[in-house]
């Protein structure tokens, strides 16, 4: 009996290795790359998705990998980033973990330039080349999706079925979505939009915004009387269209051009952030609905 039991238990340990042994490790860069992730991974429970910066950070301009980035990726099977210059720090993954195979979800994608649009105060010191705010246009993420689940499928065969079928979902839901904010902010009487931060470039593009102006500056750093008299005349000059902070960056520069021009302040998000856990797998269509309809507030009724 005694015996029995223990090939009982032996047996299994032996029927549950496999199991776990399965598991594979899909690591994403930031919050956006997540969310497409996590919908392109639903259902298969050999995967686990995990993110690599803490929810809470945001867009990863200059991030420094931090030591337990280097402990996650070093269990991964498959990164998945952003690419377009976002994470500036894939040449220390590639040489720390060169057998990690990393997919660029921009691949394909075409880039606009970074700091296109107007910029006022402290631009970042090495002006970054591209903008890299792609996902902000719903049919590019369509298209980073694709992108990511083919890496995917291709890194993990077994589940390459699963996750074309999950893609195929995606797609179709995010090209629903570009053609409801297409619609929905299509007939606004005015386009100007100013902004704290250049994550919209594509979002305008994509639906026939202007962004009239980009103040840069790093965050909680506030305008100098110099750039805030400046930006005064751009905004006066412009009719005083609305300001649009996030709800990333308390902006107290914001607040001040508000109280001097009489500009209406919003509040656009880039979904850099969101929840960590349960996190609804339509979070980022939720989100540019809302901006959508904060826009339609915003520009319709001036
Ligand atoms: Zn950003």
């Amino acid at each position: 009996m005694f015996i029995f039991r223990r090939c009982f238990a032996l047996c299994l340990v032996l029927i549950l290795l496999p199991v776990f042994a399965l598991g594979e490790t899909v690591v994403t860069s930031f919050y956006p790359i997540w969310l497409l992730a996590l919908n392109l991974a639903d259902g298969i429970n050999s995967l686990e998705v995990r993110n690599l910066a803490a929810p809470d950070t945001g867009c990863l301009h200059d991030y420094q990998l931090q030591t337990s980035d280097m402990k996650v990726l070093s269990e991964a099977d498959l990164f998945l980033v952003n690419g377009a210059g976002m994470e500036s720090y894939l040449d220390l993954v590639f040489s720390a973990f060169p057998d990690l195979p990393v997919a660029e979800a921009s691949q394909g994608i075409p880039l606009l330039a970074g700091g296109e649009a107007l910029s006022i105060g402290e631009a970042d010191e090495e002006e970054e080349e591209v903008n890299a705010h792609i996902w902000l246009n719903a049919e590019n993420a369509a298209r980073m999706a694709e992108n990511m689940a083919a890496a995917m499928a291709e890194r993990f065969p077994v589940e390459a079925e699963k996750i074309r079928e999950n893609c195929d979902r995606l797609v179709a839901r995010l090209e629903k979505l570009h053609q409801e904010l297409t619609e929905g902010l299509s007939t606004l009487p005015s386009r100007d939009i100013i902004t704290f931060h250049e994550a919209f470039p594509y979002f305008a593009q994509a639906y026939n915004l202007h962004v009239a102006a980009v103040v840069n500056r790093e965050p909680g750093e506030t305008l100098t009387p110099a750039q805030l008299a400046r930006l005064t005349e751009v905004i006066r000059d412009l009719g005083n269209p609305p300001l649009f902070v996030e709800p990333q960056y308390e902006d107290l520069s914001a607040r001040a051009l508000a109280a001097e021009t009489g500009a209406p302040v919003y509040m656009l998000d880039p979904v850099v952030t969101g929840p960590e856990t349960d996190v609804p797998l339509d979070y980022y269509d939720t989100v540019m609905r809302h901006n959508m309809e904060v826009l339609q507030q915003a520009l319709g009724a001036q």
